[in-house]
This record gives structure tokens, sequence and C-alpha cells, in this order.
């Protein structure tokens, strides 16, 4: 085996006897080309990367086809580690060349038991001392599922309720209760959200009226909405458009919960094991939900997810949740060895510090580009909301203050469309979501060798999900990229760009309208 430097530094192992540039070409299109005609059309990541991974260590991963690529995407947002950290990998072949068994139903082992004692031992103090988990089939959204039925059980309730633009996954309790599913058992909320704040007023005053509309929601009886079993929520809504929930509107969350004995559920899936600069994203507002639902990091980049719960909802039957694939020991492995590497060199202060900086640049690229229309986030879990540029916001053309006004907003100040409608004490409604420039941005960091996740209500959102362990000097490179891809795309998108597709098309025959 040889070791090849990659272009930001990294190391990976691979055979010594590179195919020639062409070979590899014609078999990364061969692959790519029998993809499209074999797998089926739900699939997703696969349409905006064509791409075919051959090797990956930390943030870096090559293709076929020889080229590299910094990948923002780890796994949507799964490798807390990066690709193949070798803590991991030693961690795996440990427990292969042991001999232990790798399947094992939910049995005990020495495996397991290692990792619920990591596992317990970063949880929130309030939960620690008092948690069960169970095990549960290796998905997200299993244990999505799974969190469902223990609330039921414990409560004898039916209903849960959810936020708009959520996420939780895609079997059908866990769809019940995301973003645009209709649903009959599930009631939804208003997630507070600055840049498209549903109040228009955004800040600390738009995240009251949620809680406000949350509140009596429950308080009154004809509101259509009996009590109900749970409340789920994610502190940071990654899929949805990376919106952090603010911390004093999470701790109302758990007081209007906790008021009523509504066990709070936080899906950890995504913000868990550091991601938003804290271990779990609860701690940012010292909450203690009475469940907590994970995956992704947890497996160390392997298949896994559990529910963590205080002990007096372990009121369900036996069985009442189960599955074949509950003890992936691999995964356990791999999850134990993420965690404690994570806790032992202080990832979460790595990503919350290096997240604001990442941030700081960005809203400065926001300034030059009219096409960024917001850049929020928290830690390394960072979402670049592209706009069009040249069009007003949504609302009504009026004259009007055109400012925050008194209450403020925490989004991008000036982000709004010039000249748009403003109810007085409202902000200005932000331009228009542009999933377009979006994909054209996504499409460009590729070309740039950088991967980006696309995400948010309108698939208007970048969002970059980069390891825990990026180093300065690849933060700096994927800032560059990303920036890079922006400024082309500004410049094919703005009125020169404009100018040069209607050409274009009219020298095609197109019609411009
Ligand atoms: N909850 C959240 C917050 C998620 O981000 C996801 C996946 N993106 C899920 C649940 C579902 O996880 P899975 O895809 O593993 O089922």
């Amino acid at each position: 085996m040889a070791v090849t430097e990659t272009a930001s530094g990294e190391a990976m192992a691979g055979p010594a006897a590179v195919a020639e540039p062409s070979q590899a070409r014609s078999a990364h299109e061969g692959i790519l080309r029998r993809q499209s005609a074999r797998e089926s059309a739900a699939r997703t990541y696969a349409r905006a990367l064509p791409i075919v991974p051959v090797r990956a260590r930390g943030l870096t991963i090559e293709g076929a086809d020889g080229r590299r690529y910094l990948d923002c995407l780890s796994g949507a947002g799964t490798l807390a580690l990066g690709h193949n950290h070798p803590v991991v990998l030693e961690a795996i072949r440990k427990v292969l060349d042991s001999g232990a068994p790798l399947h094992v139903l939910d049995l005990a082992t020495p495996v397991k038991d290692a990792f619920i004692t990591e596992l317990f031992r970063t949880l929130p103090p309030g939960l620690a001392d008092h948690a069960r988990v169970q095990f549960c089939g290796p998905a997200g959204t299993d244990a999505v599922e799974a969190a469902f039925k223990l609330v039921r059980a414990a409560t004898g309730r039916d209903g849960i309720l959810a936020f708009a633009g959520a996420y939780h996954g895609m079997t059908s309790g866990a769809l019940e209760a995301s973003g645009d599913a209709p649903d009959v058992r599930v009631a939804r909320l208003p997630f507070p959200q600055d840049y498209r704040c549903p109040f228009g007023v955004g800040g600390p005053h738009g995240a009251e009226l949620a809680a406000r509309w949350t509140q009596s929601l429950l308080d009154d009886p004809k509101s259509g909405v009996p009590l109900p079993a749970g409340m789920i929520l994610e502190p940071v809504q990654g899929e949805g458009g990376v919106l952090p929930a603010p911390d004093e509107w999470m701790r109302r969350m758990r007081r209007i919960t906790a008021d009523r004995s509504v066990p709070l559920i936080a899906d950890e899936v995504q913000t868990g094991v550091g991601r938003t600069g804290a271990f779990w994203a609860v701690e940012h507002s010292g909450i203690t939900p009475d469940v907590m639902v994970l995956s992704k990091a947890i497996g160390g980049s392997l298949p896994l997810a559990v529910v963590v719960y205080r002990d007096d909802l372990d009121v369900w039957e036996p069985g009442a949740h189960a599955g074949t694939f509950r003890g992936n020991q691999l995964a356990m492995a791999a999850g134990t060895a993420t965690m404690a590497y994570v806790r032992e060199n202080d990832l979460t202060a790595r990503a919350a510090t290096l997240g604001a900086l990442m941030l700081q640049q960005l809203r400065s690229l926001a300034q030059e580009f009219p096409v960024i229309g917001d850049v929020r986030g928290r830690g390394l879990m960072i979402g670049v909301e592209m706009v069009d540029g040249e069009m007003e916001g949504e609302g009504e053309s009026a004259e009007g203050e055109g400012s925050a006004g008194l209450l403020g907003t925490g989004g991008f100040a000036g982000a709004a469309g010039a000249g748009a409608a403003v109810v007085p004490g409202t902000i200005p409604p932000p331009r228009p979501a542009s999933s377009e420039l979006a994909a054209a941005v996504q499409r460009e960091c590729l070309r740039r060798g950088l991967i980006v996740e696309l995400g948010g209500r309108h698939a208007s959102v970048i969002r970059l999900l980069p390891p825990l362990t990026i180093t300065d000097e690849q933060t700096t490179a994927v800032l560059d990229r990303l920036a890079d891809a922006v400024a082309a795309v500004a410049r094919s998108h703005g009125p020169d760009g404009e100018r040069q597709r209607q050409h274009r098309r009219r020298s095609r025959g197109e019609g411009t309208g």
C-alpha cells in the first residue's frame, strides 16, 4: 500500500499502481452510467453529486476518476471525525480481531456495555442519573418511531406536537411529523426563525410569538388539538434549512411541556456529538428533555440509533419496538471511539469557535453578493440561503422603513428586498428563495472540488457539515472554494449573466417567457 498526500494535506492509503487518467475516467463514467440505468428513481444525493468515491480520509474523498474533494456533506452530518479516522478504524479492527459475534440482536455484550457507559457519561446531568436506553433499528427514523411509541405508551395519549419545517425521517410516523406531510395525528406549530419569520418580526419577539401560539393551542379547549403524548423538536432544524432554535424559546418549550406533563422529545440525530458546539445541542439552553433520539454520529460512521429517556417513562411492553438489527457491534465500537475522542479532545469547543469564525467570514461574503440572503448556523452546522438577487421581497412594494425597527432581527441585516412592504413593527420580507441558484452553487462547488449539501424549505440553502476535525487550513480552502463558486454563480446570474442567457436562448430559437 502506498500513502498519498491529498491536496489538503491528509494522507490516504491506496494501491501504488493507479490507473491511467483516461482508464480511470472511463471506469468512473461506466459506474455512473450503470447507476443511472439500474438504481431507483428515488435516489437523491447521487443525482447532484456525480462522483464515485473510492478512498476517503478525514475531510477528503478521492473519486474513481482520481479527483479529490473536500467533503462538507459528511454523510449528511454523520462523520463527526471525518472519513476513516484512525481511532474509529482501530476500534472496528479490535472487534473483528477479537472473534466477537457481529450479530447479537439485543443481547448484552462487552462492546455494547462500553458503548452505553460512554453514552451515559455524555448525557445532560438531569437525564444521566435516571436514563434508560432502547436500541432500535439502525436508522434515525426508527428511533423517532420508537420515541413516539414510548411516549404514547407512557401517557396513554395519542397526538404529537411537531414543528413546521421539521425533518424526522422517512418511515410513516416520522414522516407525519416532518415538513410537508399532511397528517391527522400530528399538530404542526411554528418554529422560530429570523429571516423568514412567519410573524414578520424575527428575533426574540418572533420566538415569543411562536411560543405563545404553542401555549394557546394547548390551553384552548376548542383548538382542535387534544393534550398530546409528546412534543418533538430539533434544537437546530437541519434539513429544514439550518435554523437554530433560540435558547430562550427552548426553555419556553420545556416549561410549557413540563407544566402540562407532555414529554419533550429532542431529536438530536443530526445535532448530537459536538456538531453545534455543545456535546448535545440541548445543552446550549440548559434544558433536560424527557427523551432524546440519537443516530448518525453515535455510530461513528456505521448504522446505529437509540432512544434515551427518563426511566419513569419505561412502561412499554417487551417487544413494543423491536428489530433484527439492534446489535451492530462494529457500529457500537466505532461510536464509543468517536464519542470518547470528541470528549477527550474537546472537539465541541473547537466546533463552536471554528463555526463562529466561518459564520463571520460567510457574512462578509454575503455583504459582497446580494444572491446570499442569509447566513446562519450553530457550531459546524452552517447554512447559506440563496435568494433571487434581482427581485424584490415577497411582499407588495410599498414605502416602508426597511429596517428591523425596534424589535430587531438576528438574521442577516440588509438582506431584504429594497422597497418591499413593511408593516409597522415588522421586518421587511426577504427576497424569494432560489433553489436554482443554490443548485448552481452546489454544482460550481463540485467543479472546484468541494462537496456541499442542499436543504431548506425551498431547497435554497447551501449546507456545510464539515467534520469536527477540520483544520484551519482546510477551513480556509473550503471557504475559498465556496466564495469562488458563489462569485461564479453571481456573475452568470447577474444582469450580465441574464443578458447572456437570453442571447443564448434567442440563438437556440427558444422563447424567453
Ligand atoms: N432526524 C433528524 C433531525 C435528521 O436530520 C434525520 C436525517 N437527516 C433523521 C431524523 C432521520 O434519520 P435517518 O435518515 O437515519 O432515518
